[in-house]
């Protein structure tokens, strides 16, 4: 094979390593930023769940001091009955207890209704809190290794980048004046014909003179495609 041949693809499998990594840590930032996200909404969704279980607990005792309000003012009529003396002033006031009892029933019943909400939104704060304690610590890890790999994807980008121009200080500079231009393409500059003249690129067939000046290995570009091609000896 010849020399222009081999220090090209020595320098464009350095620049496809190059490339590779490059997309490789484009991703990252998202990949990192949507676990964030996730974090974030477990522990919305946590919150909410607490906020409910709260809100029923104080609801449940809001009730219970209206209920015990209440029950104090029958005492108090009742107490007070014996100081009554018209028999309309009396029925008066059973009526009051009767409406007072009434009130109660109707706080007791809230109550049982609260008291199984309190079970269901308790219930549902205990697994989402469990469900967020076990998914924090492996969404974190998670993060961390991304932040890792994003420094050694860094790190082997410039390790990369630094010994491509030992390679590149080998080429030409008209030839790697085509490879550049092509790579800016993203897919390899160089690419092989095979045994029935097809572009390993376009795959369509050179035509008979390249094909000859492929085979006494010169610099040649592709018919179709304008990328430069080369046979394996
Ligand atoms: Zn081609």
């Amino acid at each position: 094979m010849k020399r222009w041949i081999e220090n090209l693809l020595a320098l464009q499998d350095v620049d496809m390593q190059i490339i590779k990594l490059k997309m490789r840590l484009k991703m990252l930032p998202k990949e990192i930023k949507d676990i964030q996200s996730r974090i974030q909404e477990e522990e919305e969704t946590l919150h909410n769940a607490k906020g409910d279980f709260q809100h029923t607990e104080l609801s449940i005792k809001q009730t219970e001091s209206k209920i015990k309000e209440l029950n104090d003012k029958i005492t108090h009529l009742q107490q007070q009955s014996s100081m009554v003396k018209k028999n309309t002033e009396f029925k008066a006031m059973l009526s009051e207890i009767d409406q007072l009892k009434e009130k109660i029933s109707k706080q007791e019943t809230e109550e049982i209704m609260l008291l199984d909400q309190l079970d269901e939104h308790k219930s549902n704060f205990k697994d989402k809190e469990k469900q967020f304690e076990a998914d924090k610590s492996n969404l974190t890890d998670e993060v961390e290794e991304l932040k890792q790999m994003e420094t050694e994807v860094k790190e082997q980008i410039e390790h990369l980048q630094g010994s491509r121009k030992d390679y590149e200080s080998k080429i030409e500079s008209n030839i790697l004046g085509l490879y550049k231009r092509l790579l800016s393409k993203g897919t390899p500059p160089l690419v092989k014909i095979n045994d029935s003249g097809i572009c390993g690129s376009c795959h369509l067939k050179i035509t008979p003179q390249t094909w000859t000046q492929a085979k006494k290995g010169a610099v040649i570009s592709c018919d179709n495609c304008s990328h430069l091609i080369y046979l394996e000896d």
